[in-house]
């Protein structure tokens, strides 16, 4: 026969083993779910929109603050319509039906001196292809018929990004519905939250997996020149190191090469895996607000 004292302490050791088996399950069922969010999130990045992005010039005639494109730092220069219609041709032949959106990027865009031709080549190229080119809308009024035909025509829709400045946003809109250029309003940089600081590691001792998986930046990638980089951190740094002194290095795998483009899976795999380039970048931009570059190191480096 059990006693009350045995059966007590055997009651004790099974309600100690429940509490046990119970907190193992509870701390299982919290590590499948961080399993599963982190499948849910790679899968959902892999099925995101894939664009490519043209690099017209990193020169702007704005300047702000910790630019991915260190604009404030770039000089005056413009990539050459030869070199943007031969990586335009090959690129356009090799992924341009499996592309969801090629953008005309910067810099501002609206200073390439010859917009209205790389706007028609881009779409010669590109016959299906949704297009954008991105501007901070701020030589809208002074663009000439020329620029406005070659958008219309060829179906080129500006993507406007609003910035806290003294410009009449609605004005441009207006402008743009005149000449029958389709646009949308990008993004407004004077909102809450909406400007970031991204800092690079010059130590390059970041987790370049954790940095990728976390970017902000992914499926931004851009080409400059015969190169393709996965975002335009990593392919614009030049102006950082030229300015500032900086020794930030790329590195095999951190590019492909135009011409070795042979279908998007290779477009893909560089949007869709980290780099070497990663492990320069810190986790976690930092919302700020928005304000004029003082070209200092500090706006892009720890
Ligand atoms: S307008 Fe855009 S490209 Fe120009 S400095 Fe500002 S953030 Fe950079
Ligand atoms: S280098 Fe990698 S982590 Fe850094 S911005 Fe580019 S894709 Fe993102």
């Amino acid at each position: 026969m059990v006693c009350f004292d045995e059966a007590r302490c055997l009651g004790t050791k099974f309600f100690a083993i429940l509490h046990v088996f119970l907190y193992f399950c509870d701390e299982m069922q919290k590590i499948f779910k961080k399993i599963r969010n982190f499948i849910a999130s790679v899968q959902a990045h892999r099925r995101e929109p894939l664009r490519l992005e043209f690099v017209l010039s990193d020169y702007c005639n704005l300047n702000c603050k910790g630019c991915t494109h260190y604009s404030p730092l770039a000089v005056k220069e413009f990539e050459s319509v030869e070199q943007l219609e031969c990586a335009a041709s090959h690129l356009g032949k090799a992924v341009g039906a499996g592309l969801d959106v090629v953008y005309l990027i910067g810099g501002e865009t609206l200073l390439y001196p010859h917009l209205p031709e790389a706007m028609g080549l881009m779409r010669r190229h590109f016959p299906t292809t949704r297009i954008q080119l991105f501007t901070n809308g701020i030589l809208l009024p002074k663009m000439t018929d020329e620029f406005w035909v070659s958008a219309r025509d060829n179906g080129v829709e500006l993507a406007i990004t609003r910035y806290p400045i003294a410009f009449d946003y609605d004005a441009a809109e207006a402008l743009c519905r005149a000449k029958g250029v389709s646009y949308e309003v990008f993004g407004d940089r004077g909102e809450d939250g909406a400007f970031l600081r991204f800092a690079l590691d010059p130590d390059k001792k970041q987790n370049g997996r954790v940095s990728h998986f976390k970017c902000f930046n992914r499926g931004c990638i851009s080409v400059v020149g015969d190169k393709i980089y996965p975002c335009s951190i990593s392919a614009c740094v030049g102006h950082l190191n030229k300015a500032c002194g900086t020794r930030f290095e790329h590195q095999s795998g951190d590019w492909i090469d135009v011409s070795s483009v042979r279908d998007v899976s290779q477009l893909k795999r560089l949007r869709d895996r980290p780099v070497p380039f990663c492990s320069y970048c810190k986790e976690n931009p930092t919302v700020t607000k928005y304000g004029a570059s003082k070209r200092e190191k500090s706006e892009w480096v720890d």
